[in-house]
């Protein structure tokens, strides 16, 4: 059997993958809360670890595999939303209203991850279904003597857990000096974080113990796993914009709830995105949907590829120049593989690549040996494995089949006339064609050569 190693958060070490239970793989990945539309770095860990899945799957078979990703669809952020289209005049209940915008907004989400050639988790579990269960959680916290309720909030008490920010090798008091936590007068210690609190008539509430409220966001993680999973599973993924707080605080509430097993045995933790170097936020005005993305003419498929492009430790940068680069080399590819049957398995490099931490850029590197040596079968098998050269993403690059030779000519002999005449309004008519159209244009003295990008749009090109 293959070996797969991956870097744990927990031990900071990579190590050889064993499952708990020989043979059979079970992966926890947080997932999005639904308000908006996913933006590109919410994307990233989707493809990250629709990588590692795709891997089990084939080392392991994928029905020994299981896969669970979460909506959070109980979250103040969905509340507002809700809160100011009922302000603008959207009709129904703030409740009817959330139901809308969350259903709308999984839709959207699913939508746009499969054109990224996400497969799609064995598992969607939306927090609202595990209310009970985030409850009977509760209750046995507060049993333990590791949560109390006060005030109609239910509270852990984070020093009750030894292990407290080990995860993400930080002390209690050194989280304290860092003071992003909330004092408040319902908490013993400003450490303590929230279970449950209380909503308001005109907020989304269910009955508890401790009142009519809603869960903390942490919980559901926990409740979710727990009941789907068991109380010990093998991979908990998510970006490493989350291992604290929020996975810190589910190691806490899983491991006091069911000291009887160990939780995630692995940690994965992704890196974040960035875009053309800068971190992308809405304020820099660089700050876009993966839908902008679609819809501006860049391939899923390309997108995916300049996610694999980067390991999934280091920062990614997305950049214009490398989506080109990239569309580049997927058609090629395409083009040496269409109409090609994959090879029985993946290249063994490529594999092997893969199956160290996930390492994709070596995975790509493999493929682009195997192009060379015109290894098609070989090639598609890899990509396969991937999530690449399927026939899934492939309409963009099959397009009608366009010969730009002729083109190229024209420019070619509209230039020599233009250095005659001295009139290059042709010449600039037919460049500015040619960009329109998603051509890049590259004028050398010999000649003229067209390549198309990412947006290369054929029929652009009939006009002229
Ligand atoms: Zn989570």
């Amino acid at each position: 059997m293959t070996e797969i190693k991956l870097y744990n958060s927990k031990t900071r070490k990579k190590e050889v993958f064993e499952p708990i239970i020989p043979d059979r793989v079970s992966i926890y990945v947080c997932g999005p809360t639904v308000y908006d539309r996913a933006h590109l770095g919410n994307a990233r860990p989707v493809v990250v670890f629709d990588i590692l899945n795709r891997l089990m799957s084939h080392v392991y078979g994928a029905e020994n595999v299981t896969y669970v990703r979460n909506f959070t669809d109980v979250d103040d952020k969905i509340n507002a939303t809700a809160l100011s289209r009922k302000e603008a005049g959207a009709e129904g209940t703030l409740e009817e209203l959330i139901a809308e915008r969350t259903e709308e907004t999984i839709g959207w989400y699913l939508g746009d991850m499969a054109a990224l050639g996400a497969l799609e988790p064995d598992h969607m579990p939306r927090a609202t279904q595990y209310i009970a269960q985030m409850i009977e959680m509760i209750e046995k916290l507060i049993a333990d003597g590791y949560a109390y309720a006060k005030d109609s909030h239910a509270l852990f008490r984070v020093r009750e857990f030894e292990n407290y920010g080990k995860l993400s090798g930080r002390s209690v008091d050194d989280m304290i000096a860092g003071a992003r936590v909330e004092v408040a007068p319902y908490k013993e210690d400003p450490m303590d974080f929230v279970l449950w609190k209380p909503s308001s008539d005109d907020l989304p509430g269910w009955d508890s113990p401790w009142g009519r409220g809603r869960p903390g966001w942490h919980i559901e993680c926990s409740a979710m796993s727990y009941e789907i999973l068991g109380d010990s599973f093998d991979i908990h993924g998510g970006g490493n914009d989350l291992q604290f707080p929020h996975h810190e605080n589910e190691v806490a509430q899983s491991c006091c709830a069911h000291p009887e097993g160990e939780f995630a045995r692995v940690w994965m933790h992704n890196e974040m995105l960035q875009v053309e170097g800068k971190k992308m936020s809405k304020s820099l005005g660089n700050f876009f949907t993966v839908r902008d993305l679609l819809e501006q003419g860049v391939p899923g498929e390309v997108i995916r590829f300049v996610f694999l492009s980067t390991h999934y430790r280091k920062p990614m940068d997305w950049t214009a120049k490398k989506a080109e680069e990239a569309a580049n080399t997927l058609r090629k590819w395409r083009g040496l593989t269409a109409g090609i049957e994959p090879a029985a398995s993946p290249s063994p490099a490529v594999l092997a690549a893969v199956a160290d931490d996930l390492n994709t850029a070596g995975a790509l590197a493999e493929m682009h040996k195997l192009a060379s040596a015109g290894d098609a079968a070989g090639l598609l098998a890899s990509g396969l494995l991937l999530g690449l050269l399927g026939d899934d993403l492939g309409d963009w690059a099959q397009g009608p089949d366009v010969d730009l030779s002729a083109f190229e000519t024209q420019l070619f002999e509209a230039r020599t006339a233009a250095m005659e005449s001295k009139d290059f309004s042709e010449v600039d008519r037919l460049k500015s064609a040619f960009m329109e159209a998603g051509l890049e244009v590259r004028m050398s003295k010999t000649g003229v050569k067209l390549v198309p990008g990412p947006n290369f749009d054929a029929s652009k090109l009939e006009a002229l």
